[in-house]
């Protein structure tokens, strides 16, 4: 346990609905000041609300990830307004799949830069406010895919992968300063971006699950919110796999 007394502020992305939206609520039911971040800001709002509605504190601040100028300064501006940023979740990911024969220049850049390059960017202009404060937990998601691989994403497969390395080489560079950063890397989810997958691909993705069946976002939502929590202090470098069992077969 802690003595900390003033509110944490956790930055998260991709917080407009799916895996992030549950995240959000889970961390912002520890009693953390949550900036949810995201492109649309009416959905951005209605999760803004819940939160509300269910007495946690929330901020929503419309960014496009892939953005730069946009990220940096989105994170500058909420370690300004609050003097402090603890907590770090790149939650944002798109995919754009294709066989790698016919998979574009623009298919693969797109996939890089939203999934690994804002992460990046994100993590650098997050640590000097860590620093200052003494204190920071970083959450990477990842992806099965990422670790063993998917016909028809070699590109997602790529970014996620590069998450790992990326992840544990800061929690090396960043333990003396008390500033934890571990992945969590989920199998198949029901959210939108599961759901435009054909039924046969989900069917067999079931199959090759000991569970028998797709996770939850909650269910990825609690093994973030355990990450970020102040009792996982000495949880750092690590993958968090949440796949019902898929990548143990
Ligand atoms: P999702 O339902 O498609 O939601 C994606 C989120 O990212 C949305 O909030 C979206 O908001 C945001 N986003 C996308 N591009 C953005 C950009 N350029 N700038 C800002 N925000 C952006 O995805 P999900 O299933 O919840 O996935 C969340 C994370 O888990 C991703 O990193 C994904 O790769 C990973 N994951 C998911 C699964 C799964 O089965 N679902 C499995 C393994 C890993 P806006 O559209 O409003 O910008």
């Amino acid at each position: 346990m802690s003595d900390q007394t003033e509110q944490r502020i956790a930055f998260i992305t991709g917080a407009s609905r799916g895996i992030g939206a549950s995240i959000a609520k889970a961390v912002a039911a520890q009693g953390r000041h949550v900036v949810l971040v995201a492109r649309n800001a009416d959905k951005l709002d209605e999760v803004k609300q819940s939160i509300s509605d269910a007495g946690g504190s929330a901020q929503s601040l419309a960014c496009d990830i892939g953005d730069q100028a946009a990220l940096e300064g989105a994170i500058e501006s909420v370690a300004k307004e609050h003097k402090r940023l603890d907590i770090l979740i790149n939650n944002a990911g798109i995919t754009r799949d294709n066989l790698l024969l016919r998979m574009t220049d623009e298919e693969f850049d797109e996939v890089i830069a939203v999934n690994l390059r804002s992460v990046f960017v994100a993590c650098r202009a997050a640590l000097r406010p860590m620093m200052r404060g003494k204190w920071g937990r970083i959450v990477n998601l990842g992806s099965v895919s990422g670790l063993v691989g998917n016909p028809g994403q070699a590109n997602y497969a790529a970014s996620k992968a590069a998450v790992v390395g990326f992840t544990k080489t800061i929690a090396k560079e960043m333990a003396a300063k008390n500033v934890t950063a571990n992945v969590v890397a989920p199998g198949f989810i029901e959210t939108d971006m599961t759901d435009v997958l054909p039924e046969s691909v989900k069917q067999l993705a079931k199959d090759h699950t000991p569970l028998k069946r797709m996770g939850q976002p909650h269910e990825i939502a609690a093994a973030v919110a355990f990450l970020t929590s102040e009792d996982a202090g000495y949880v750092t470098g690590q993958v968090l796999t949440v796949d019902g069992g898929m990548t143990t077969v």
